[in-house]
């Protein structure tokens, strides 16, 4: 579809479920990650990958050299990097933009670029990892507060909810005693948690996916409902506009994952954006006409963006995070799927399961939110105990 090669920086279960996309398309796609056999690199295993980090200066300039457009499957690259590159390789198109990614990836300075741009958002605030810096923030924000790493955060690693003064000094060792930037964020009693996936065209159009419900767990996303059932119509389309909205302030094409909170109130605040395909959009694979892989690539390649509208009245979608270093617990539920009618496995190919690490997941579509209840009941059933 097209003669452009795509370089991703990162090879992960997003890379591989991109590379998957690309396949299909027959879209040539080069991976740079430091796994040799990385998850990404196994799809297309033909390709000549570049093993690597996407820390690695040189690493990403050799990348470069081998394609025409750079996207990334993480936010945690080397931002100086990627703006070198444009001056290395001025041919090469980056998406999204490295300032955007410079922006999305300290999570402080995303909130304040949000704020700039009068994006919904609960209160937050600079700290220093001392026990006097956060002891003020409790006396602005209260208590409980939610502490974060500024940067290299994700599955809520990087995150500290202090319940009392006498945590403070637990919170800072958590948080990396000292040696990372933080900031405090109002503690958010919502309702539910909203996602929605959002794709941008390199011209500036705008598509958004429908609101979907996550439901969290131990910081980790565990389920993902799509369509979100909720009685109050007009709710959708605002979530869907505060996405859309907030996606706007940011420059460069691609799809991005908007993680919201809707509070009890029916107020609706923006928790974090991430600058590429997400967690919570793994569901567009089956449940709707393009999957969220498959905009990302048209989207930086300048191919018309696909309908982002389910196909599906239901669909669910559930992680699969390993409770220890054996994937016995994880291939039961998997075995159980085969046997659950539209229910599709995804496992990710990763060599080691560890504990609370991302091994695949498993996407339910139904004709009916009753069945796919029923659907996922056996599944949820099988799941290891330490991770339902
Ligand atoms: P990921 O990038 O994997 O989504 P992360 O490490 O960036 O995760 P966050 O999204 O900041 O982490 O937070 C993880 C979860 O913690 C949220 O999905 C939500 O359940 C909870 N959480 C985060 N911030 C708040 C808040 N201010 N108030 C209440 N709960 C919160
Ligand atoms: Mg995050
Ligand atoms: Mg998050």
């Amino acid at each position: 579809m097209s003669d452009k090669v795509v370089g991703i920086l990162g090879g992960g279960q997003l890379g591989r479920m991109l590379a998957s996309a690309a396949s299909l398309l027959n879209i040539q796609i080069v991976i740079l990650d430091v796994g040799e056999d990385a998850p990404a690199k196994q799809v297309l295993a033909s390709s000549k990958h570049i093993d690597g980090s996407f820390k690695d200066q040189q690493k990403i300039a050799e990348l470069a050299s081998q394609v025409d457009v750079l996207t990334v499957e993480i936010e945690h690259v080397d931002v100086d990097a990627l703006d070198a590159v444009r001056k290395s390789h001025p041919n090469v198109e980056i998406h999204p933009a490295p300032e955007t990614i410079r922006t999305i990836q300290d999570k402080f300075r995303q909130k304040e670029h949000l704020k700039k741009h009068s994006c919904p958002l609960g209160e937050f605030m600079s700290v220093d990892p001392t026990p006097d810096s956060i002891k003020s923030a409790t006396e602005k924000l209260g208590l409980p507060l939610m502490l974060k790493s500024r940067t290299q955060a994700y599955d809520g690693r990087g995150n500290f909810l202090l319940r009392s003064l006498s945590d403070i000094d637990n919170a800072i060792n958590a948080l990396g005693s000292g040696s990372r930037p933080l900031y405090a964020e109002k503690f958010l009693p919502f309702s539910k948690e909203l996602a929605v996936m959002v794709v941008r065209s390199t011209s500036g159009q705008v598509a958004s996916y429908p609101v979907v419900e996550t439901v969290h767990k131990d910081n980790i996303c565990h389920l993902v409902f799509a369509p979100l059932h909720i009685a109050d119509a007009g709710l959708c389309k605002r979530a869907e506009e505060i996405a859309r909205n907030a996606v706007t302030t940011f420059e460069g094409a691609g799809v991005f994952g908007v993680e919201m909170f809707l509070l009890k109130d029916g107020t609706i605040t923006i928790n974090e954006i991430a600058p590429r395909p997400h967690n919570s959009g793994h569901y567009t694979i089956e449940a709707c006409e393009t999957s969220q892989y498959s905009n990302h690539l048209r989207s930086i390649l300048s191919l018309p963006i696909g309908s982002t509208t389910l196909k599906v009245p239901a669909s669910v979608m559930l992680n699969l995070i390993g409770v220890s270093d054996s994937m016995e617990p994880i291939k039961s539920v998997c075995s159980k799927a085969l046997e659950v009618p539209g229910a599709s496995v995804h496992l990710y190919g990763k060599k080691d399961c560890r504990k609370g690490r991302k091994m695949g997941h498993i996407t339910l579509v139904a004709p009916s939110d009753a069945e796919l209840h029923d659907r996922l009941r056996p599944l949820l059933e099988t799941l290891p105990s330490s991770s339902s």
